[in-house]
């Protein structure tokens, strides 16, 4: 047997419970966007780390260095908004092919630099070394929540709304115009944006914790035809997702009709959105809702409902129950 007969995540199921005899009361390890150690009766610190490898993750000949620092520290933010949390710390190490421009490295500190400055979460190590040829970047960070106010995978309950923060499918958009040969036009940029410089939902994170009527909450990475799975298997529920209800932005909209890209796939499986993804008890949404387009300027989309059931997503369209056969991102497939 090899790795692409499990798949990432089977590989992680089959070593993340040997180690919870060792994890002590109050803190939680393997299983949600960030790890959660309780610092005393009403604190939680959540931790949480990415790697990003050239040539898997990203393109360096398609993303600037600036871009790429920034990326890679948004994606591990948006693990700690995730979780309702505010940043504190970053770690970053990275794997340097030795011919690397030092303009390229001043770059990437400057795009690592402008989103910490953004977020008040400063740099506090790290570690450099040589790599054969690709360049490696791995970042941590550290966070901070109230207890009261932390939102695990597995909090979701059977009635709840199935919600995002945001529009989905931009970063899958942006993916596919540089993949393949188009000529990138001013909207293809736009899309590619979204993809190289994905904002974390921190401010947006910190206000839906607040809610004691958000249930289950999670960063959508992998596209939400697989992430809101992590939600279902976490919470042992099932879910009702209306095709229709997907929310894709205008410009992904247009593109997708001029390109003849397949709109509901790429908002089901795109992957890199980074925006939230939440359960919310269904008669509190509507004040939520109000709430959250006073201060952020932007409405949170409701897309389907948690139900009884085994852990899996029945995809619905104009009320009939339909297949969809693309998942969203898993190293190794599985
Ligand atoms: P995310 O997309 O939110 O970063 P992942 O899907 O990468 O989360 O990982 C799922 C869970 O598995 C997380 O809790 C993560 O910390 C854990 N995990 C992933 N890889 C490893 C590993 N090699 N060792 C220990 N834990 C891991
Ligand atoms: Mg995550």
């Amino acid at each position: 047997m090899n790795l692409t007969d499990i798949g990432e995540f089977g590989f992680i199921e089959s070593f993340a419970t040997k180690f919870d005899h060792l994890i002590k009361e109050g803190d939680r390890g393997i299983g949600d966007d960030c790890a959660v150690l309780s610092i005393n009766n009403t604190t939680n610190h959540v931790i949480t780390t990415d790697l990003l490898i050239e040539d898997i993750h990203f393109l360096k000949d398609k993303i600037s260095a600036k871009e790429l620092g920034y990326k890679s520290l948004a994606v591990n933010l948006s693990d700690i908004a995730a979780m309702g949390a505010q940043p504190l710390y970053s770690f970053l190490s990275l794997g340097i092919p030795k011919d690397t421009p030092v303009e390229f490295l001043d770059g990437f500190m400057e795009g690592f630099y402008q989103l910490s400055e953004k977020y008040h979460t400063p740099l506090m190590g790290g570690d450099t070394t040589k790599s054969a040829d690709k360049l490696v970047i791995n970042v941590a960070v550290v966070g901070s929540v109230e207890k009261s106010k932390m939102h695990l995978r597995s909090m979701a309950q059977t009635g709840d709304l199935v919600c995002v923060s945001g529009f989905l499918g931009d970063s899958g958009g942006g993916l596919k115009a540089l993949l393949e040969p188009y000529e990138v036009d001013a909207n293809l940029h736009k899309l590619i944006n979204r993809h190289h410089q994905p904002e974390p939902q921190i401010l947006e994170g910190l206000f839906l914790g607040k809610s004691e009527h958000v249930h289950a909450m999670m960063d959508v990475s992998d596209g939400i035809s697989s992430d809101l799975k992590h939600i279902l298997k976490a919470s042992k529920k099932s879910a009702r997702i209306d095709k229709e209800k997907l929310p894709a932005s205008p410009l992904l909209a247009e593109v997708s009709e001029k390109q003849q890209w397949n709109l509901t796939e790429l908002c089901a499986s795109g992957g890199e959105d980074y925006e939230l993804l939440f359960t919310v008890k269904p008669e509190e949404f509507e004040s939520l809702n109000q709430e959250f387009v006073a201060k952020f300027g932007k409405p949170l989309y409701v897309i389907g409902k948690i139900e009884e059931g085994p852990a899996e997503i029945q995809w619905y369209k104009d009320g009939q129950s339909i297949m969809l056969d693309k998942l969203g991102f898993n190293h190794f497939g599985g």
